[in-house]
């Protein structure tokens, strides 16, 4: 009741949600009779939570943040859905997102913006930004997110908020609509550290239903944050992502940090990746190729939307107007440089290319867990930038993502941790660590012990 009020109270304003679950209190009394009845609950039981609206959920609309499934009612729960809903958690309703999460401010969705609840003029991140505002602004007290290029950690760093993109595999993809099946992972995203290893432990494990998923049993996250030790663990500083390009008061909360952990025993060594240069150039080839196949099932015939051209049509042009209606100017910009990328006589230059880069960050990142249990970098080059300002230009939005990209592009884990306020603007700054795939716990270990 107290989160729903407090949605009613602010979410004009903040515009975190698309819709808000108006079976939330009956799905809360339902868990206080089992409770009363005697049944043994998780720790999440009766906790309300966000759902980023690229995960499919029955009885609430799933539109991704577009308009071609405006008013879509999925007949089946997302894996990580059904798992929250399994564990007692009471959605509290769908956060909004950059339209089929792509994006680094919300701004591309469908629905209007999401604001910054600590500044209403400045972005929430992207894409998940509804997700990491609702956390922010006290309207959830956790959330789903969905990570690509970023999606969870961006807008962690910018809402002063915990996001974590577990390892590729980790958590299943099943009904998590797909922006690039090869990248894309399912998160949680809260307050705290320790509430984002609850939620990743009731959300993580094997599925028969993602082909991806990884079958082995995973150790509990929440252990790692109540045992967190860093005395001896050794952390490497990303040269490349510790530069000019970054804004001052990102650095100098980054560096505090890692001093912090310095004195709790951690040995800080600089490490260099000298190919996650090349990660974004390859990652806005390989994201968009995925998605311009991914998005091809969107043709009028099967979900939502359709537009019947004047006086009728052949089902090509039924199918031209409905995309042309449905899909907002971000998604017709990567389902042109997709298709493009993957076309023949290009594919070996471009798509070709991007995948050769990708194995070389691959390769930056085994050569560097060689030496190190975890890597550091700040979590993005600036803090919340203003709504507007990098709307027209593409490029500008890409590069917010240079931080957080090489992780997606390895599949390895990456959680962003509040690092305090930047001096010169008061905005919060995140901090990124890094681990090799299948050692998300450590991530956890590091962030217990910044808490
Ligand atoms: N900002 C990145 C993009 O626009 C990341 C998106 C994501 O992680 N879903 O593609």
């Amino acid at each position: 009741r107290a989160h729903l009020d407090r949605i009613a109270a602010v979410d004009g304003a903040v515009h975190a949600f698309l819709h808000v679950n108006e079976a939330a209190l009956d799905a809360a009394s339902d868990i206080d009779r089992r409770r009363a009845a005697g049944e043994e609950l998780g720790p999440l039981a009766g906790v309300p939570i966000a759902i980023k609206d690229v995960l499919v959920t029955t009885g609430m609309p799933s539109t991704s943040g577009s308009r071609i499934l405006e008013g879509w009612i999925p007949p089946y729960d997302a894996t990580p859905v059904r798992k929250v809903r399994e564990a007692g958690m009471v959605p509290l309703g769908k956060t909004n997102m950059d339209e089929f999460a792509m994006g680094s401010s919300t701004e591309h969705s469908a629905y209007g913006p999401t604001h910054n609840p600590w500044d209403l003029d400045r972005i929430p991140g992207g894409s998940g930004g509804g997700s990491a505002a609702a956390v922010a602004a006290f309207e959830a007290p956790i959330a789903l997110g969905s990570d690509t290029g970023g999606s969870i950690r961006q807008p962690a760093h910018v809402t002063g908020t915990v996001g974590v993109k577990p390892t590729y595999g980790g958590v299943s993809r099943y009904g998590s609509i797909a922006l690039a099946s090869s990248l894309d992972q399912v998160g949680p995203v809260s307050r705290t550290v320790l509430d984002s290893a609850l939620l990743h432990d009731v959300i993580a494990g094997h599925d028969p239903l993602d082909s991806t998923s990884i079958s082995d049993p995973w150790p509990s996250m929440a252990e790692a944050v109540r045992r967190a030790d860093v005395s001896g663990l050794r952390i490497g500083v990303v040269k490349e992502l510790d530069t000019d390009g970054f804004q001052a008061g990102v650095r100098s909360r980054f560096h505090e940090a890692l001093e912090l952990l310095e004195r709790n025993g951690a040995e800080i060594v600089e490490v260099s990746t000298p190919n996650f240069e090349y990660a974004v150039a390859a990652y806005y080839l390989i994201m968009p190729a995925e998605a311009s196949s991914n998005l091809a099932k969107f043709d009028s015939v099967r979900f939502g939307l359709r537009v019947t051209p004047e006086g009728g049509g052949t089902v090509e042009q039924v199918m031209a107007a409905t995309r042309e209606a449905g899909f907002g100017p971000e998604v017709k910009r990567r389902v042109i440089l997709g298709t493009y990328a993957l076309s023949a006589g290009y594919y070996d230059a471009y798509y070709g290319s991007a995948q050769k880069v990708r194995t070389l960050v691959q390769r930056d990142f085994d050569a560097a867990f060689a030496n190190v249990d975890v890597l550091a970098t700040p979590t993005a080059p600036t803090t919340a930038f203003r709504l507007g300002e990098k709307l027209d230009d593409p490029l500008a939005m890409y590069l917010n993502d240079v931080a957080t990209i090489p992780a997606n592009l390895a599949g390895v884990p990456g959680i962003s941790l509040p690092a305090g306020l930047a001096p010169e603007d008061g905005l919060p700054v995140g901090i990124q660590f890094l681990a090799p795939a299948r050692e998300d716990a450590r991530l956890y270990n590091v962030g217990g012990a910044l808490e």
